[in-house]
């Protein structure tokens, strides 16, 4: 039997520090991948592989699922990919709610960042110049290349092998044949770093981050600031990843030598929604919010915080998660009058009146904003959540579908959609979104499992059916190409 814990905790743990680290290289076969050019391993392998990585990933760990965090994490990070070398690379950026400093970038666009990055960082500059390191190691196909030493290997063995360099660890979930490779090479011993792929990605990544009109200081600042956090560890407690990979002093000075070559960008280019977003996360995880309130307090008193009005909507989400609805609501009417278009303010709004039983007020605060935000997706879920509670499946559907349309799926999105047909009594409709859902998640047997339901209740309807067993099929055919090995 494995012990889920276990293997949560070793992901976690594991989840090495690519901006702060040297690259893993794994001296071990894996398949032609050629040259820089992708000549062997095609575009769309490579993007299978690292899919492949983000669904084992998924099957480990519970990500981050606020639509309005992850909506920022998007927009921050397609800022960058804009600016990068690889402008029309698709990308996918998740959050991953862990306290511990990470981010982590796997082939195919996959990048991942715990929160604790983001609470951690003081300015959305350093948060950008981890993401645009990142970027640099996906399009110059760091992990990729570092499997040196070609030999025919297939997909499921090399997303084993991803998997086994970025969690660190020998993941039980993959095949045997997989676990024999990964023994004979010896993956576990033999992880080197390779200086230069770091060194190129920080190269590559400052650049990326000035076109972006970030501040190329603030990658050798954030560099400083890990060092020194690291300085209040000692022995055991210093996190695995500082421990093993320090932030060394001359990593810091080359990319200070590096910055300081760049013209002077003003020091303006942080978004209000980065200090909001840092708060929201910071009442999601914390663990005494009466502490935290209190702490709110204090800063608002001593007006020593990073950002006042940040303060103010972190305080007000406090107060409002304590059970505090009305002053909530009075901290946060004070920042509306400031900024009465701010989707945040209007979204957390909502969610008191919802808490204190004013579903129809929340409603009405939604449908305003619609015609502001017509296309966000975090208005458009948590209208949906409201929509739903209310009994009204059919204007959620309505809304869900036209998310669809734009074409950002996420998890949330099926799962809501599930509910939303299955409410309007559409059985087969909500298994087969609920299918969609595992599948997006990574959970393919339970997709599989899903379609069938849905077709049992499809008996009669030949189109249904039809698009049912097709799906079904393709489901089938990827549960093989990822199980083989
Ligand atoms: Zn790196």
């Amino acid at each position: 039997m494995v012990d889920m814990r276990k293997i949560i905790k070793i992901v976690l743990l594991g989840l090495i520090l690519w901006p702060l680290t040297m690259t893993r290289a794994v001296e071990i076969a894996l398949p032609e991948i050629g040259d820089s050019a992708g000549t062997l391993i095609s575009p769309q392998q490579e993007y299978q592989i690292g899919l492949g990585f983000y669904w084992r990933l998924q099957q480990s760990v519970d990500l981050l699922d606020d639509p309005e965090i992850n909506s920022y994490l998007q927009s921050l990070g397609y800022r960058l990919v804009a600016n990068s070398d690889a402008p029309h690379l698709p990308f996918t950026f998740f959050m991953v709610p862990d306290s511990s400093v990470n981010a982590f970038a796997a082939p195919g666009g996959f990048i991942g960042v715990n929160s604790g990055l983001l609470l951690t960082s003081q300015r959305e500059d350093e948060v950008a110049s981890v993401l645009a390191h990142e970027i640099a190691h996906v399009t110059q196909r760091h992990l990729l290349r570092s499997f040196e030493k070609s030999q025919q290997m297939s997909i499921p063995m090399t997303i084993a092998m991803i998997a086994a360099a970025l969690l660190g660890a020998a993941d039980p979930a993959m095949g045997s044949a997989a676990i024999m490779a990964v023994q004979a090479g010896g993956v576990q011993s033999q992880l080197n770093f390779t200086r230069a792929n770091e060194s190129e990605a920080d190269n590559l990544g400052m650049h990326t981050l000035v076109r972006s009109g970030f501040d190329a200081l603030a990658m050798p600042a954030f560099f400083e600031r890990l060092q020194q956090a690291s300085r209040f560890y000692t022995g055991n407690a210093v996190p695995e990843f500082l421990r093993t990979h320090p932030v060394t002093t001359s990593r810091i000075a080359d990319a200070r030598g590096r910055a300081v070559r760049y013209p002077l960008v003003r020091q303006v280019s942080d978004t209000l929604q980065f200090y909001l977003m840092r708060e929201k996360l910071k009442v999601m995880g914390a663990t005494n919010l009466t502490h935290l309130t209190q702490e709110y307090e204090n800063a608002i008193k001593t007006g020593n915080s990073l950002n006042k009005t940040a303060t103010l909507y972190g305080y007000s989400l406090a107060l409002s998660a304590v059970g505090n609805y009305a002053h909530a609501r009075q901290v946060l009417a004070e920042l509306i009058k400031n900024d009465d278009d701010r989707l945040s303010y209007q979204l957390a709004l909502a969610e008191i009146e919802i808490a204190v039983g004013q579903l129809s007020t929340a409603l009405a605060i939604y449908q305003e904003n619609q015609k502001l935000y017509p296309d966000d997706q975090a208005l458009s879920l948590e209208q949906v959540s409201a929509l739903l509670q209310a009994n009204l499946p059919n204007e959620a559907a309505q809304i869900l579908l036209r998310q669809l349309e734009l074409g950002a799926p996420s998890q949330q999105l099926y799962k809501l959609l599930a509910q939303a047909q299955g409410k309007m009594g559409k059985k087969s409709q909500s298994h087969s979104w609920l299918a969609e859902y595992y599948y997006i998640s990574g959970r393919l047997h339970l997709a599989a499992d899903q379609l069938r339901i849905a077709a049992d209740f499809a008996k009669g309807d030949e189109y249904q059916l039809a698009k049912i067993s097709s799906r079904l099929r393709e489901v089938e055919i990827t549960l093989a190409e990822m199980e083989e090995s």
